[in-house]
């Protein structure tokens, strides 16, 4: 049994920042890395975009870097992951995977989400090396080269307008005739000089050269007539959405209709007093490393003011 002024879920950017700002606040806060420790930056190499760092960082560094900080200040660091929580007793009750059971006046979810992916063995193969989740971490490595987006909701055509800025064309490769965007998105991708899109195909395989390792094409196939044909690309993005890491939360506190926590325009403030939410698990929209260390560092505020106003 362990007790806690401040619990928190998640050991990437929210969840270190959050342990950080909560930790030099004198709160002694515990933190659950969860199953991926150090989150999703550990799945990709080079950051070029973590203000402070001018070069090219690896992501697996990066979030080693911010696990010796949390370190530093006192964070006690726990491998383990939350498997229920009981958010109507005070203090919440949280009970984990190797069978802890914390007590916590306050929570912070920073459990993140995950990018959906197609999962072929070839896409495994070349990720980081020219397959990507994410065009505004990525999109200028490909400057004046062609690149490819594969699906056909908001995602897959914001994307895909992004990469206009640095790309010389994107090809946008969709299972279906119709995009599911929304109808202002669809007619700038539609109408798009540099956008070329491949309707009713889908992608069989990455294929890529392995020194030095990089995709040099796109296996696609035709889901009416079933022919198969080769695309010549630098880079493909896999925008098929994203899942946040909400299913322990079910019932338990507000989520919106796609699973995301809801909380309070410009706070962590979620539907229970005293949880709080940062980072990706309650953010659909911006799903930046530095965007959710700056809501960890709001959630660890937002928990310290909780604390000060209990009895
Ligand atoms: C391939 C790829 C490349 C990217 N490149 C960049 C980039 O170059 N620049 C950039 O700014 N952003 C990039 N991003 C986005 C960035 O990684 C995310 O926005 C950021 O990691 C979100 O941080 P987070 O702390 O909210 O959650 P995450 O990084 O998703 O971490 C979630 C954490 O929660 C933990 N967890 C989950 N469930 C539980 C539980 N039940 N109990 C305890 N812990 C739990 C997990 O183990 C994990 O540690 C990239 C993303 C991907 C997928």
């Amino acid at each position: 049994m362990m007790k806690s002024k401040v619990l928190i879920l998640g050991s990437g950017p929210a969840g270190y920042t959050a342990g950080i700002y909560a930790a030099r606040a004198c709160l002694d806060p515990i933190l659950l890395t969860g199953s991926a420790k150090g989150g999703q930056l550990t799945t990709t190499t080079d950051v070029e975009n973590y203000t402070g760092f001018p070069n090219p960082v690896q992501g697996t560094w990066l979030m080693e870097q911010m696990e010796k900080h949390a370190q530093n200040v006192g964070v006690k660091i726990v491998e383990d992951t939350a498997t229920s929580v009981n958010l109507h007793t005070s203090p919440f009750e949280i009970v984990t995977e190797k069978k802890l059971q914390i007590h916590a006046d306050t929570l912070i979810i920073a459990t993140g989400a995950v990018a959906k992916w197609l999962h072929l063995p070839s896409e495994d193969k070349f990720k980081g090396y020219g397959v990507s989740g994410c065009a505004t971490c990525d999109g200028f490595f490909y400057r004046g080269r062609e690149v490819a987006v594969v699906g056909g909701g908001n995602t897959a055509l914001e994307e895909a307008l992004y990469l206009c800025n640095h790309a010389s064309k994107v090809t946008i490769i969709h299972r279906r005739d119709t995009f599911r965007g929304d109808m202002t998105m669809q007619q700038r991708v539609l109408t798009h000089p540099k956008i070329n899109i491949i309707w009713n195909h889908v992608v069989n395989e990455v294929i890529g050269d392995d020194n030095p390792k990089s995709v040099t094409a796109l296996n696609i196939k035709n889901v009416i007539t079933g022919a198969i044909s080769t695309l010549p690309i630098h880079g493909v993005f896999i925008a098929i959405g994203h899942k946040p890491n909400t299913d322990l939360f079910h019932g338990k506190i507000d989520l919106d209709s796609d699973g995301y926590i809801k909380t309070q325009a410009g706070t962590s403030i979620t539907s229970i007093s005293g949880v709080f939410a940062a980072g990706d698990v309650q953010d659909k929209i911006y799903r930046q490393a530095i965007t959710s260390a700056g809501s960890g560092c709001i959630a660890a505020l937002d928990a310290e003011r909780y604390l000060s106003k209990m009895p």
